[in-house]
């Protein structure tokens, strides 16, 4: 049979018989690898894990049925329509009735497509870490497929964490991500720079190459129209770009203070200047209203984005666009620059909608940073924020429909409160009209089995019913009140129900091992929250002695959970301790134990054990005084 014509067959929807991976624990068909070793590597292992079943990798022969995974280069005699339109992580998971395909143009569609397989086959990676992995044990595998995909956010999809995180909870965030199909052809990677420009020295010997702002040159930005300045941008971008870096920035030094003379001015093209949101705008004799900034700033990226592509092709020019070069330039920048908003700090007249839109006809590539969880804003407490799953799938899908590629989000590894948030959000970064309600049923029944309406409960009482999986459940009460004022405020009652809720699935998943674990994560994460609870009323005391001790048990406590990524302890042990304990700096400046990160109260330790879970579990039912 011909294999090409068979993809043919297959992409008009024929019917055809399941196919058979695997029998009783033994292989049926060979596997064979193309030039993509991970993806072919992790599936070999993944569905011995599942099954017991063994493959050896084989070498491919002309016409023979097998487990094809690779690039569609990689198989001479298979033929895939329309491979341009697989771009860099597209990928065809098929069967035609006796071999599977999994087959993609480029190497990150292969690991896509593989980890899309083994979620058909039932495998979740839900949050980071062995204990949220979900690999059903099956004896035989079987079925049929017929899937062509690519991602909605085709540039980059990203969750990271804003604090950073330690070796292991990086490698279960990588793992995750894999899992998860997040990532992306290009590495985003933007921040403030001086394009090459030591403003020190250079702003003595070539005061014109800076700023001239506020009536007289200052070294607080560059003139982005002066020619040196453009050729030392280009310079300096070629040098990083021989180095092998994927995406070059050029964003300006961060704050304000940019350059108005009169080489500048003249993209005004004789329209009066007028200040408005602390930067300066002029409408143009032909009615359009421009920035003198974004002007200048972005003609000058475009301009760099021309010269490095003639040597490197594939490199971008990555460049943020906001504050003060928030409105969108006049002209189309180079295809090779990537632009980076954010639904913040926008200083123009235009909406949010009007703005992406025009930076999305200007330019092929735009970004937007997002905030899905950041730690001095919402100190890993128990509700979702901007990852509340509706409203989540309707900014994305605002995003999408106005030419957003890439979604840069900032996260916390504080995965007990937010996570459910996380993983809604990486399914809709692939496919942004995913059924929201589809997937969080999926989360409740396959990560606490026999727990799933409990935990369902559980998880609308903090994130509302965007998160119920059926009509009709029982509403928590409280669910009315604006989820963003509410965000930091738990109360006792609020604790006291959610205990019993963990509490009843404990019960239920008692011998269900996986699911006891998870349920338990999530006890250890009430824990955690009223040993809060016990500072705030050591705090309504003014008990010092008992304030002191409640700061000692919520850090303490809160290190042991380090490598659980419920929550997010870097910056609690590390940077954020006195903003975290700001109202008790005076007395915490007399504990030699509060310190240093690392040292004393602050370190990272083990879990508690199931033993020790169950004995803080009653002293949390006494402490709330549950009957
Ligand atoms: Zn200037």
């Amino acid at each position: 049979m011909n294999l090409a014509a068979a993809f043919i067959l297959l992409s008009c929807g024929a019917v055809q018989d399941p196919v058979t991976l695997v029998r009783e624990g033994k292989p049926t068909l060979p596997l064979f690898a193309g030039s993509v070793a991970g993806p072919a590597d992790e599936l070999r292992k993944v569905l011995k894990e599942l099954s017991g079943a063994e493959f050896a990798p084989s070498k491919p022969e002309r016409g023979a049925a097998g487990i094809y995974v690779g690039l569609v280069a990689d198989f001479p005699g298979l033929e895939v329509e329309r491979p341009a339109d697989l771009g860099l992580e597209g990928f065809v998971l098929r069967t035609d009735g006796k071999s599977l395909f999994l087959l993609a143009r480029e190497a990150p569609g292969v690991q896509h497509a593989v980890s899309t397989l083994l979620h058909r086959l039932g495998c979740r990676w839900y949050f980071p870490g062995k204990t949220w992995e979900i690999l059903p044990k099956l004896a035989t595998i079987q079925g049929t497929w017929n899937e062509r995909q690519v991602p909605s956010f085709a540039t980059q999809r990203l969750i990271w964490y804003g604090f950073g995180a330690t070796r292991k909870c990086a490698d279960d965030l990588a793992e995750w991500n894999r899992h998860n199909r997040m990532g992306g052809p290009v590495q985003v990677s933007i921040g403030h720079t001086w394009h090459g420009l030591d403003p020190e020295r250079d702003f003595k010997d070539h005061p014109e190459w800076f700023a001239l702002s506020g009536g007289k040159r200052q070294p607080s930005k560059p003139c982005y129209s002066h020619p040196d300045v453009l050729r030392r941008a280009i310079d300096h971008a070629l040098k990083e770009a021989a180095h092998g870096r994927g995406m070059i920035t050029m964003s300006p030094p961060d704050g304000l203070g940019y350059c108005e003379c009169e080489r500048c001015t003249v993209v005004f093209q004789g329209g009066a200047p007028y200040a408005s949101h602390s930067t300066t705008f002029a409408k143009r004799p032909d009615g359009l209203v421009v920035n003198v900034t974004s002007e200048t700033l972005f003609h000058f990226v475009s301009e760099v984005a021309k010269a490095v592509a003639e040597k490197h092709p594939k490199t971008v020019v990555g460049c943020y666009a906001y504050s003060a070069y928030s409105h969108p330039p006049s002209f189309k920048l180079h295809p090779n620059v990537f632009l980076q908003t954010t639904t913040a700090f926008r200083r123009t007249p235009l909406t949010l909608e009007e703005q992406l839109k025009t930076f999305g006809e200007r330019t092929a590539q735009v970004g937007i940073r997002e905030y899905y969880s950041v730690y001095q804003w919402d100190w890993d407490g128990p509700h979702p924020g901007t990852v509340e799953p509706l409203k989540l799938q309707k900014t994305l899908r605002f995003f999408r429909q106005n030419n957003v590629t890439s979604v840069n989000a900032e996260a916390c590894n504080n995965w007990a409160p937010r996570g459910l948030g996380y993983y809604v959000a990486s399914q809709l970064l692939w496919d942004v009209n995913a059924d929201v309600r589809l997937l969080v049923r999926d989360f409740y029944e396959k990560a606490f089995g026999p727990a799933a309406r409990v935990m369902e409960r559980y998880y609308a009482r903090w994130y509302g019913a965007g998160v119920q999986a059926r009509d009709g459940t029982e509403l928590p009460k409280g669910q009315a009140e604006d989820e963003d004022k509410k965000a930091q405020r738990v109360t006792a009652d609020d604790l006291r129900a959610a205990w019993r809720d963990l509490d009843e699935a404990a019960r239920q998943v008692r011998d269900v091992p996986g699911c006891r674990e998870r349920v338990d994560h999530l006890r250890m994460y009430l824990h955690y929250l009223v040993l809060r609870h016990r500072l705030e009323e050591a705090q309504r005391s003014k008990d010092e002695k008992a304030i002191l001790e409640a700061i000692r048990a919520e850090t303490v406590y809160g290190g042991r959970l380090t490598d659980t990524n419920m929550i997010h302890t870097r910056p609690l042990l590390g940077k954020a301790f006195l903003r975290r304990f700001k109202s008790f700096e005076k007395l915490l400046a007399g504990v030699p134990e509060a310190q240093e990160a690392g040292k004393g109260w602050r370190q990272a330790g083990a879990a508690p054990t199931r033993e020790e879970l169950e004995t803080l579990w009653q002293e949390d039912k006494q402490a709330l005084a549950i009957r």
